[in-house]
């Protein structure tokens, strides 16, 4: 199995690895291993998600491998960073979710990992209406391998509902922050503007309703590609994802090298932020891409647009 799509990945002379799967792969991988649900194709595909991991700190490898309303299947390996403090480090499950948000996916029913989802994950995940539904199956477990809802994992969560209003979008949801950038773009070309634009697009993007400071972070390589990420927090604060984090998930995603390869970087955040990732941005890039040069842009809100 895992032989069969690094092959076909390899063929097509894309990245290594590919993290979405898209609906008509998928029914042509279910008929070729004679699966007559996806649930069951789920945890085959665990063991080919795990090896992408970049785990130079724990060398512990997790996959996890979600099915969204789409009917797209999405992956999510673990991240950790030499140099910086282990909360910096992005889960299986987290990248999972980063990756079907950038691909607007709007509902994950079912995930199948290779390890116990962490508190901080069971936490995070609270930030999807119906948190509760998603079924989760632990493919590394020795007491038997059933998909249980999250609920059971997770019970009496404290989540949105505790702090947000019913009709406030929550995580997998539409969002369009609204604001005005106060640095303009004309003078900026290039990657440096193409890495400015992705950041905005994750600033507008941003899941941000407990502090009403949406970010976005972008980078770019030498190759010219460009990763961004939208800031995604949790009512529960600590488990949420930094635009900074979400940003190197795309860069992974996007068949990225070496982070030392980044050489541009881009924030976009809120003037006189309550919550500024600024710090963060330039901790991340001193440690994994010293040489990457940082661009901090502003934008401001009128009282109509505050969230
Ligand atoms: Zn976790």
């Amino acid at each position: 199995m895992e032989t069969m799509i690094i092959t076909r990945s390899t063929a097509e002379n894309e990245a290594p690895w590919r993290f979405v799967i898209e609906p008509s792969e998928v029914d042509e991988m279910m008929k070729e291993l004679g699966l007559s649900s996806v649930m069951e194709l789920l945890p085959t595909l665990v063991p080919a998600a795990k090896k992408m991991a970049r785990t130079p700190i724990s060398r512990f490898h997790v996959g996890a491998v979600g099915l969204g309303e789409s009917g797209r299947i999405y992956l999510g390996v673990n991240l950790e960073f030499p140099g910086l403090p282990l909360h910096h480090s992005v889960h299986a499950e987290q990248f999972l979710i980063t990756n079907a948000i950038s691909h607007k996916e709007r509902r994950i029913r079912c995930i199948a990992v290779s390890a116990a989802p962490c508190g901080h994950c069971r936490q995070f995940m609270q930030e999807i209406r119906n948190a509760s539904e998603i079924e989760i199956l632990i493919t590394g477990s020795e007491s038997g391998s059933e998909f249980r809802p999250l609920s059971s994992f997770l019970p009496e969560p404290f989540g949105p509902p505790d702090l947000l209003r019913d009709d406030v979008p929550l995580l997998l949801e539409p969002h369009d922050n609204h604001f005005e950038m106060i640095e303009m773009c004309d003078e900026i070309g290039g990657a440096a503007r193409n890495v400015r634009l992705a950041a905005e697009k994750g600033a507008r993007e941003a899941h941000a309703p407990y502090t009403g400071c949406p970010a976005g972070f972008a980078v770019v390589d030498r190759e010219g590609r460009v990763a961004g990420g939208a800031y995604a927090e949790s009512a529960a604060y600590n488990p949420g994802m930094g635009p900074t984090a979400a940003a190197m998930v795309a860069f992974v995603m996007a068949g990225g090298g070496d982070w030392e390869e980044i050489e541009e970087a881009a924030l976009v955040e809120k003037e006189d932020a309550l919550v500024s990732q600024e710090g963060t941005a330039r901790l991340l890039l001193a440690a994994i891409a010293p040489k990457a040069r940082l661009r901090v842009y502003h934008y401001r809100t009128s009282d109509a647009d505050e969230l």
